[in-house]
C-alpha cells in the first residue's frame, strides 16, 4: 500500500499513521520528524531547515526532496510506505510522481483529513510530543497516564516550537496557499479519499480502514 496523508497542521495525520503503521507493517514517512532529528542533531540541513520551520513556513523543496529520495529508496519502504507531511506543494507532488514513476511505483491513496482551522488551533496549541520516540498527545483530548511522561516509551513529553498560536496562524495560512491545491491535483488523478477529521480518533481510524480495504 503507498499511501499519502494529505491535510493541515494538526489534522491528526501522524497520529493515524502510527495507527496505520502498527495495523498494516509499513513504515511511517515524516518529513517533519526527519527535518526534527536533523535539527535536534544539528546537522548542516538541519541549521538550514530551522529558521524555516520556527517561523512556520515550508522548507526549500530540494531539501525536502533529497530527503524523501533517499528514504524511499531504503529497504523497509519497498512494500508500501505512509507519506506523512509531504508532499506540500503542487511542485512537490510532481517531483514525487517523477521519482516514484522511475521506482516503478505509484500512489494508490491519497487520505485527505478534513478539520476546520478553529479546531486545529485548539489541537496544535494543546500538542504535546515524546521526545524520545516522537509520539503525540494532547493536554485534553489525548492526556498521556502519567503526566508528562510518554505511554509508549516512558520518553519525555515537550511542546514543539512551532506549536505557538502565532506560528500555527501561519503555518494554516501557508497550507491554505500552497498545500490544498494538492486536494485537486489528486482528485484530478482518482486516487483522492476525503475522511472527516472532526471525529474521535477511533472514528476517523475506522473510516480510513474502511476506505483501504474497500468496505
Ligand atoms: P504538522 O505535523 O504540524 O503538519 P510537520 O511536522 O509536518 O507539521 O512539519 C513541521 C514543519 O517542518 C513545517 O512547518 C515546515 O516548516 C517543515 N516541513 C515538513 N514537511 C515539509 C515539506 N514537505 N515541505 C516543506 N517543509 C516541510
Ligand atoms: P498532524 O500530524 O496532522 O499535525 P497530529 O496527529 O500530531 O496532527 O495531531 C495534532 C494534535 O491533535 C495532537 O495533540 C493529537 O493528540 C490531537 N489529535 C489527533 N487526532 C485527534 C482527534 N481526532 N480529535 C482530537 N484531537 C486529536
Ligand atoms: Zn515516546
Amino acid at each position: 500500500m503507498n499511501i499519502i496523508f494529505l491535510g493541515p497542521p494538526g489534522a491528526g495525520k501522524g497520529t493515524q499513521a502510527k495507527i496505520l503503521v502498527e495495523k498494516y507493517g509499513i513504515p511511517q514517512i515524516s518529513t517533519g520528524d526527519m527535518l526534527r532529528e536533523h535539527v535536534a542533531k544539528g546537522t548542516e540541513l538541519g541549521m538550514k531547515a530551522k529558521e524555516y520551520m520556527e517561523k512556520g513556513q515550508l522548507v526549500p523543496d530540494e531539501i525536502i526532496l533529497s530527503m524523501v529520495k533517499e528514504r524511499l529508496s531504503q529497504d523497509d519502504a519497498q512494500k508500501g510506505f505512509i507519506l506523512d507531511g509531504f508532499p506540500r506543494t503542487v511542485a512537490q507532488a510532481e517531483a514525487l510522481d517523477k521519482l516514484l514513476e522511475e521506482m516503478g511505483k505509484k500512489i494508490e491513496y491519497v487520505l485527505a483529513l478534513i478539520v476546520p482551522d478553529e479546531e486545529l488551533v485548539t489541537r496544535l496549541t494543546g500538542r504535546r510530543t515524546c521526545k524520545n520516540c516522537g509520539m503525540m498527545y494532547h493536554i485534553k483530548f489525548k492526556p498521556p497516564k502519567v503526566e508528562g511522561k510518554c505511554d509508549a516509551c516512558g520518553g519525555e513529553l515537550y511542546q514543539r516550537a512551532d506549536d505557538n498560536e502565532e506560528t500555527v496562524r501561519n503555518r494554516l495560512k501557508v497550507y491554505h496557499e500552497q498545500t490544498a491545491p494538492l486536494i485537486e491535483y489528486y482528485k484530478k488523478k482518482g486516487v483522492l479519499f476525503e475522511v472527516d477529521g472532526n471525529k474521535s480518533i477511533e472514528e476517523i481510524t475506522q473510516q480510513l480502514i474502511n476506505i483501504l480495504e474497500k468496505k
